[in-house]
């Protein structure tokens, strides 16, 4: 199954919420993980099922990187918050590097997050 991870910033939080909504009926198809309090919200404002790890500034993004390592995660959307500093930041480095390392997409923007996925849409046969 197509598995997709999701993550936000606190500033983007509200956006990937919209996000989840629009694509409410495609991402049910999928087996979603995300970070903690993202996956908290999704899990909470929408009907989906999202598999939580740890927060991002306890060590969830490093825990979806060793996913994308071990080859089970198709796609990331990653909402970041490019105004503020944040106390994770090498893990949020870390996890962007292993992606390109292993030809796994990852968007950071609202509109990437559209185009990624819309293209896992065509690639699994779904209507998004
Ligand atoms: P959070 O983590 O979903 O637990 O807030 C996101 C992040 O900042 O990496």
């Amino acid at each position: 199954m197509t598995r997709v991870a999701l993550i936000a910033h606190d500033e983007k939080k509200p956006a990937i919420i919209d996000l989840a909504r629009e694509y409410e009926d495609l991402l049910s198809t999928f087996e979603l993980v995300g970070t903690g309090t993202t996956g908290k919200r999704i899990t909470e404002e929408t009907n989906l099922t999202v598999e939580r790890k740890e927060s991002g500034p306890v060590g969830g993004d490093t825990q979806i990187g060793a996913e994308v390592v071990d080859g089970r995660i198709d796609g990331i959307v990653f909402l970041r918050d490019p105004q503020t500093a944040q106390p994770h930041e090498p893990d949020i480095s870390a996890l962007l590097r292993i992606c390109d390392v292993h030809d796994v997409p990852l968007a950071t923007t609202e509109t990437g997050a559209v185009y990624l996925l819309d293209g896992l849409a065509t690639e699994t046969g779904v209507e998004s």
